[in-house]
């Protein structure tokens, strides 16, 4: 597993540091900052004052929670240190004295009380259902069934992200899948705690989103963002200390499964694309494949890789709960990775995470840089619907 929650090996860690500074090649937050102190290999000095002399500075923290946790000094790390692990623990040790970033705090409370990021009364997870005005799929909500598809706060409760869980919804209706949706039910699937430091109250989120999914009689889990996917297959057997009884895909194995068997009707998107790896479904859970066989199998589409992809795919800023701590940091990134997007000339950044979409999305607009985006749901939908179209 990439990113555990809870590791307890740091002082090994520390030791094991040559620091060479190979980690800081591609690192987002020293490229966009550009100073020592910014890199890896400087959190890395922080880890090792902290394992061996247990105390921090201000400053010390606040450059621990300057990461997005994308992986990429893992994947440089010449010692092969799991770095993504040391950063979690590190936030965990600092948010236990209660000396993380106060928004940090918020964000962990406002989801061990009311089970999401927004703080948001649990039934607005309907709304975005209920936007669809479809009661076949209204009925579906808390019905037994063999997919379940886990919508996440994102998409559950915020109108601008409603597109992607609408469009995987509609995919799921047309393929004949046996689903079915939590609604008020579902809880958030805590990724966001370990990111906050709090990874203990991942396990309030794991128990009641695993008994929700058993009592469904669920065998497939199918989620739509990276982070929910990572968080159920990786942390919760970690976590409730053995295998959940379930298959977990992110939504673009799914698709890739149903178009492989011939499941899916595609229709025509005559489009040049590119597609932006999110650093929690490639690097951090491995996924890079799928989502590129999913787009290749859409007639007329062409896509074209960005010159950073794959396993080397730079970070959109958004992730690590960045833009909460340092939103200008977050905006140099992103405008990073759009004008690597650009140089392609592809007129649309298709991803498979509804985090680098918004971010991507955002930065874009202020930048005035003129792209499309799209979520690889969208992308399938509109070509599925094309289908229907023609026929
Ligand atoms: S996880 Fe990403 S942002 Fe954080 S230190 Fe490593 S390369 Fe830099
Ligand atoms: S690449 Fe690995 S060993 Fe070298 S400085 Fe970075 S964390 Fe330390």
């Amino acid at each position: 597993m990439r990113g555990k929650p809870i590791f307890e090996n740091l002082k090994k860690e520390a030791l094991v540091c040559a620091r060479c500074g190979y980690c800081r090649v591609d690192c987002p937050v020293y490229e966009g900052l550009g100073w020592e102190s910014a890199s890896p290999r400087a959190k890395m000095e922080i880890t090792r004052k902290l394992a061996f002399h247990g105390k921090l500075t201000e400053k010390d923290i606040a450059r621990l929670f300057q990461c997005t946790l994308c992986g990429q000094c893992r994947e440089t790390c010449s010692a092969r240190i799991d770095t993504v692990s040391v950063w979690l623990e590190m936030r965990r040790r600092i948010a236990a004295g209660e000396k993380g970033p106060e928004n940090m705090r918020r964000l962990a409370a406002a989801i061990d009380e009311t089970g999401n990021t927004a703080g948001d009364a649990p039934e607005n997870r309907r709304l975005w259902l209920e936007a669809m005005d479809d009661e076949a799929v209204l009925k579906r909500v808390g019905q037994k069934a063999e997919l379940l598809y886990f919508t996440g706060c994102s998409g559950a409760l915020y109108p601008q992200i409603y597109g992607i869980p609408q469009a995987f919804t509609r995919i799921l209706t047309r393929s004949g899948a046996d689903f079915t949706v939590l609604g008020e039910n579902e809880s958030c699937c805590g990724f966001p705690l370990a990111a906050a430091g709090e990874p203990e109250r991942i396990r309030k989120q794991a128990e009641h989103n695993v008994a929700a999914a058993k009592e469904l009689g669920v065998r497939t889990v199918v989620t739509t963002c990276p982070s929910c996917f990572h968080a159920w297959r990786d942390f919760y057997p970690e976590i409730l200390g053995g295998e959940t009884p379930f298959e977990v895909l992110h939504a673009s194995q799914w698709l890739a499964r149903e178009i492989a068997a011939d499941r899916l009707r595609l229709g025509p998107v005559e489009e040049r694309v590119t597609y932006h790896d999110p650093c929690d479904l490639g690097r951090n859970s491995g996924v890079f494949e799928e989502p590129r066989y999913v787009l290749n199998q859409i007639p007329g589409l062409e896509l074209v890789e960005m010159e950073c992809s794959g396993s080397d795919a730079a970070c959109c800023g958004g992730g690590g709960n960045l833009e909460a701590v340092d939103p200008a940091l977050t905006e140099v990134i992103a405008e990073a990775r759009l004008r690597e997007a650009e140089a392609t000339a592809a007129k649309t950044v298709v991803s498979g995470c509804q985090q680098c979409k918004r971010t991507l999305q955002g930065n874009a607009r202020r930048k005035k840089i003129r792209l499309r985006f799209a979520d690889i749901t969208e992308l399938v939908d509109r070509s599925m619907a094309a289908y229907e179209a023609n026929q």
